[in-house]
């Protein structure tokens, strides 16, 4: 078992003030692996009265100082790749396909937003007589989630640090061994004291102090749509500058030139990737009437032959869900699929054979699904899938749209033309067609219920960043 009972604040590994104690199962195998003592509402006023001594300074540094930081960290990351992939694989189950794409991609966004940081960034002349300058908003508060923190970590982190903001973390306390590890990153980085501060602590005491305390400038928040909405109602009494990105009901349309060769295997990669705990994931695979039978056979045909077992073996497509707690959310899931008249068309409740002592659920495809069913309706967060039938184009769009989340969606088809037509008329923040793209510079958030504002690149970096315009009237 790994004992966690330091924080990182103000650049030291410090005991903390608070005393509450969390244990944390490996999902695989039901073993306790983790005891971490938690942070207390006097930790996190500390870490955040650090981070703003330290945003008087930074603030103040060249660029060249901030794109130094930039790599530094990038550099200390990717020494530590390998430890990494591990910690992430035992701690929440994560396929190791997908826990290797992502540690890539978490230690690329330090480089990428190293990138962004030119003068031209942050000045320019509008027109003769009227400039722009960008200030970074100052303290950022970063609350992420548990699907891949290390990942929500360096992609928020970078980005302030890139607009010259320092940050207080608040990852998921579910996923403190990454949390940990990414705190010794930061740490060996050698950053000056509180431009880095990683507090372990649940939700509802380090999270509600640091979206209500004064001393925190910004919020980038990545989690559930219910705790969104709490976080910008507590932000907005310090008038806090807030982004959101919640969770999503994707879709999936497979039009009626679709070659069922590609189009199966994205659909299913897009709906079951990260064992189908990606607020990403594409949940609600549209099909059109026309070629019902030999879809739905292609689908049970391509799940069924995806291994579900766990991280450690690499052939492994499904591993196990995070938390007995969310197991059981997804089995009740399943059994209002059930209830509410969907079919079952391969998955359904209970752990797959074999699998029974860690939180391992069946891949489920329901068909005959109403869009207003509560599984095509809801996030359920695990490897459960919707079929839904339409008659044509027009229609695909209607059922696309009909949904209160608009994160993701994605179109499988021959006709580039045509898909690209229905992609103009999606409500959705990134469209994918044919495959998935991973493009850290484009805008990622969702239109609804899935948030408010951007990630990444350009838009990313805005939202740490205060514009100011500065006329001069000549005479
Ligand atoms: P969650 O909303 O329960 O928790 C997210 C974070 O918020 C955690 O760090 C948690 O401790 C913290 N938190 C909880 N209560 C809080 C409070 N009262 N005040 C401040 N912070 C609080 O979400 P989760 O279960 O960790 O993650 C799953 C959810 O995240 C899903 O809904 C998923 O769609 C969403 N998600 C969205 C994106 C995206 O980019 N849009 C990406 C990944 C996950």
């Amino acid at each position: 078992m790994q004992i966690i009972d330091k924080q990182f604040i103000n650049g030291t590994f410090i005991t903390p003030h608070g005393i509450q104690q969390l244990e944390l199962e490996n999902p695989a195998t039901g073993e306790i692996i983790t005891r971490v003592t938690l942070a207390d509402e006097t930790d996190t006023q500390n870490a955040i009265a650090a981070a703003n001594a330290a945003f008087k300074i930074y603030s103040q540094a060249s660029l060249e100082t901030r794109r130094d930081y930039l790599q530094r960290i990038h550099d200390k990351m990717t020494e530590r790749l390998d430890p990494l992939l591990e910690i992430i694989s035992n701690e929440y189950g994560a396929p190791q396909w997908f826990a290797q794409f992502a540690l890539q991609d978490a230690a690329r966004s330090w480089l990428v937003a190293r990138e962004q940081v030119n003068p031209e960034t942050f000045r320019y002349n509008l027109k003769e007589g009227t400039e722009v300058i960008l200030d970074p908003v100052g303290v950022a508060g970063l609350i992420s989630p548990w699907n891949i923190s290390v990942w929500f970590m360096c992609v928020k982190a970078s980005t302030a640090l890139a607009a010259g903001c320092t940050v207080v973390m608040k990852p998921s306390e579910l996923s403190a061994r990454q949390n940990n590890a990414m705190a010794e990153i930061f740490n060996d980085a050698g950053l000056p004291p509180g431009i880095i501060n990683v507090l372990q602590g649940t939700g509802d005491v380090v999270g509600s102090e640091i979206t209500r305390n004064p001393g925190i400038h910004k919020i980038s928040f990545t989690g559930s749509t219910a705790i969104g909405k709490l976080i910008a109602r507590q932000a907005v009494d310090s008038m806090k500058r807030v982004t959101l990105e919640l969770g999503g009901k994707s879709p999936s349309i497979i039009m009626d030139d679709a070659q069922l060769e590609n189009a199966i295997p994205f659909v299913l990669q897009v709906g079951l990737q990260n064992s189908g705990q990606s607020c990403t994931a594409g949940t609600r695979i549209l099909i059109p009437e026309s070629r019902e039978a030999e879809i739905i056979e292609a689908l049970k045909k391509g799940i069924e032959a995806m291994k579900v077992g766990p991280s450690t073996d690499p052939d492994s497509a499904i591993g196990p869900i995070v938390s007995k707690k969310q197991y059981e959310r997804i089995q009740s899931y399943i059994k209002k699929g059930i209830e509410e008249g969907a079919e079952l068309l391969t998955g359904g409740l209970a752990h797959p054979e074999g699998l029974e002592k860690g939180n391992f659920v069946k891949p489920t495809i329901f068909v005959k699904v109403d869009n207003h069913m509560t599984i095509a309706a809801e996030e359920i967060f695990g490897p459960v899938l919707s079929v839904i039938t339409y008659k044509d184009d027009a229609d695909a769009i209607r059922i696309a749209n009909d949904s209160a989340y608009g994160l993701h969606a994605y179109i499988a088809g021959a006709d580039i033309k045509r898909a690209k037509a229905i992609a103009e008329k999606l409500q959705a923040g990134r469209i994918a067609i044919n495959g998935f793209v991973d493009e850290p510079r484009a805008p990622f958030g969702g239109f609804k219920q899935s948030g408010i504002g951007r990630e990444f690149g350009k838009f990313g970096l805005e939202a740490f960043l205060e514009p100011k315009a500065i006329f001069e009237v000549r005479n």
